[in-house]
C-alpha cells in the first residue's frame, strides 16, 4: 500500500508556520493544539510532525520513538485538560476519522480528544 501525502493540507501549513494554532503541547515528534471549532469544553488534535496521511500510515510506517512520543503526549494532553480518568477527570473520547467513510477532512493523521461533557453513545443511527 502506498500512502500519497498532500502537503498542502492545512495541518502541513501549521507544522511548517505558515498559519497559526492555539498550541497546548508541543514535543520533538507531536504537536497538540486546538480544534478550530471545538466540539465539546476540551477538543485538542494531537498530529505526528512526520508527513503521515491517516492511523494505518502512521504506526507502519512512522519510528517506534514517533510512535511512542505520540501516544505519551496524547496521555499528556488528557493530563493537562483534566479528562484523564486515572487523575480523577471524568473522561474523554479519542476519535480518529481515516478517508471517505470515515469523513476525513484534514490529509494529515491527526486524533481527537473531546471531552468536559457526557459525550453520549458512540455513533447515531444514519
Ligand atoms: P477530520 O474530519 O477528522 O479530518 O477533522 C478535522 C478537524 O480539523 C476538524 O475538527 C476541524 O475543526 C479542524 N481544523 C481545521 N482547520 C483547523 C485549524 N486551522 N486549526 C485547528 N483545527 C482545525
Amino acid at each position: 500500500m502506498a500512502y500519497t501525502y498532500d502537503d498542502q493540507n492545512v495541518f502541513a501549513k501549521i507544522l511548517r508556520g505558515e498559519i497559526p494554532n492555539k498550541t497546548v503541547l508541543e514535543t520533538g515528534h507531536t504537536l497538540a493544539f486546538e480544534d478550530i471549532q471545538p466540539q465539546a469544553p476540551v477538543h485538542v488534535l494531537v498530529i505526528p510532525k512526520g508527513a503521515y496521511v491517516d492511523y494505518a500510515h502512521f504506526v507502519t510506517e512512522a519510528s517506534d520513538a514517533e510512535i511512542v512520543d505520540f501516544s505519551r503526549t496524547v496521555a499528556e494532553i488528557c493530563r493537562l485538560t483534566g479528562v484523564g480518568p486515572g487523575i480523577g477527570g471524568k473522561g474523554f473520547r479519542a476519535i480518529t476519522n481515516a478517508g471517505e467513510d470515515g469523513v476525513q477532512e484534514v490529509q494529515h493523521y491527526h486524533l481527537h480528544i473531546i471531552g468536559g461533557r457526557p459525550l453520549g453513545r458512540m455513533l447515531q443511527r444514519s
